[in-house]
């Protein structure tokens, strides 16, 4: 099976489509095999770390005298999707951002809205891939959020869970500079090798004397095209070998050899001899000016392994992807096991809004569950207020708001001033007596600006963790916080 072209795009989360997707998670195991992995029934095989890194040499085999404009090519046929949970957590710098702005707004927002803000904003969010949990916790996608409380979470995320799996959990490989994730090390390999070469290496052509004598004949290889040149040329021999290793190893070396063509074209013959005229001399960055350059783009890349390989890549079964990288992840099948747990996070926020509401707490902020189940974060605690003794007009709006839930301010006037000019001393205490009690958490305006009490229209109070309550009803400067979680 194909994959679909759009599959090759850059995912949009602010634009979820359709994404019933999931016929897509057991397709393609009868497609093309990955050049760089092989299957053997169900089996993964992977190629040795040469093999892939034969992906991020083609610009210099061709300089060298090989190529002509082959590549390796991952496969186009959709992966089963790897067996890991994905979670999105908010960047602390976004997080501050917002706990800032329902701070200085003092009024309640809802959960969802402000995690649907995060998954629009890959830059104020992680996406961490871990092992699927064993229990299964699934989500409770149709429902509320009734059944859930902080307890059922890790200080985590809830994970998004995928299918589940008595095998041990995949392990991945970043590359340490970007943040790439793969599900093997030979293909990060290659990326980290292709990608960041230029930190390590500087190339430089030369021009040298063509290979001189008679040839009658060149090799080529059926697969890539590539000429090995004459094999009675002394490079001929390394070239095959190298090729052979890099990416031809599920082959033997005899059957490989066996495969070449010998071709008698005199075109091609000088084609190859035009290849062979020009050589690449490579230079470690690091290395001073007196060390001699690698001659050849097999020695960098065993120089790479001995020198830099290993400081550049990490592997583990649980990685986390800051968000701009998660959403445009090279690994076929890892993009399309993110793109799918976005999609499903836009249509559904709970896992993210119930990880908000853990950091919330822990910034000062307090959360709180209205009848029809939908959770609000505040910096203003929810206090009641008994109407009977209270000033005159605290008690009028305090009855018209029992009366009316979710009134807004120009109702409140309209109704208990009307007719009375926008300054007259009524409309300007009754405005100032709604302020004093939003203030104190006797009336809680919502983002819209509606308003009810604290009383019965609300089922649930999860207050700020106790020491960050300490000194303040509003939070201080979220950024002034002492680092906590992770
Ligand atoms: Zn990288």
């Amino acid at each position: 099976m194909a994959e679909r072209s759009d599959d090759r795009r850059r995912f949009r989360p602010s634009r979820p489509r359709g994404g019933e997707r999931r016929e897509e998670r057991d397709g393609g195991r009868d497609g093309k095999s990955d050049r760089m992995t092989r299957r053997h029934g169900e089996e993964r095989v992977e190629v040795p770390f040469e093999g892939a890194m034969a992906a991020a040499t083609r610009e210099d085999r061709s300089a060298e005298g090989g190529a002509r404009g082959d590549r390796i090519r991952f496969s186009r046929s959709p992966e089963p999707l790897p067996d890991l949970a994905v979670s999105f957590l908010p960047e602390r710098s976004g997080l501050h951002l917002v706990a800032r702005r329902i701070a200085s707004a003092a009024c309640a927002f809802p959960l969802f809205q402000i995690a649907a803000f995060f998954l629009n904003q890959p830059d104020h969010l992680s996406v961490r891939l871990s092992p699927t949990p064993p229990a299964s916790n699934s989500e409770n996608e149709n429902g509320s959020e009734e059944e859930r409380t902080d307890s059922d979470q890790s200080e985590n995320n809830p994970p998004v869970r995928q299918a589940q799996s008595p095998l041990p959990p995949p392990v991945l490989f970043q590359c340490q500079i970007c943040k790439q994730v793969y599900q093997d090390r030979g293909r990060v390999s290659a990326h980290v090798f292709q990608q960041h070469f230029d930190r390590w290496y500087r190339k430089e052509e030369q021009e040298v004397e063509p290979p001189s004598g008679h040839f009658s004949s060149v090799a080529r290889c059926p697969f890539s095209g590539e000429l090995l040149g004459p094999p009675n040329h002394h490079a001929f021999e390394e070239r095959l070998l190298y090729l052979h290793r890099t990416r031809f190893s599920h082959l033997s070396l005899e059957e490989y050899r066996r495969r070449l063509e010998n071709v008698r074209d005199p075109a091609l013959i000088e084609e190859w001899r035009k290849m062979a005229s020009r050589k690449t001399r490579y230079f470690v960055v690091a290395a001073s000016e007196e060390q001699s350059p690698l001659e050849s783009i097999e020695k960098v890349e065993r120089h790479f392994q001995e020198h830099y390989l290993a400081d550049s890549i990490r592997g583990g079964t649980a990685l986390t992807i800051p968000g701009p990288v998660a959403h445009a992840l090279d690994d076929p099948a890892l993009r399309r096991l993110v793109q799918e747990a976005w999609r499903r996070a836009m249509r559904f926020p709970l896992p993210l809004s119930i990880t908000l509401r853990l950091m919330f707490r822990h910034m000062g902020l307090h959360i709180f569950k209205t009848e029809d189940g939908t959770h609000y974060v505040t910096a203003i605690m929810p206090s009641p207020l008994d109407p009977e003794g209270t000033a005159p007009a605290v008690r009028e709006i305090l009855e018209f708001l029992a009366a009316h839930p979710r009134a807004t301010r120009s109702d409140l006037l309209g109704a208990l001033r009307a007719g009375e000019e926008p300054d007259s001393p009524g409309v300007r205490e009754l405005t100032a007596q709604l302020h004093w009690l939003r203030e104190k958490g006797h009336v809680i305006e919502f983002t819209g600006g509606a308003f009810i009490l604290p009383g019965s229209a609300i089922r649930r109070v999860q207050p700020a963790h106790p020491e960050e309550r300490r000194e303040n009803r509003r939070p201080k400067a979220a950024g002034e916080r002492r680092r906590r979680e992770g």
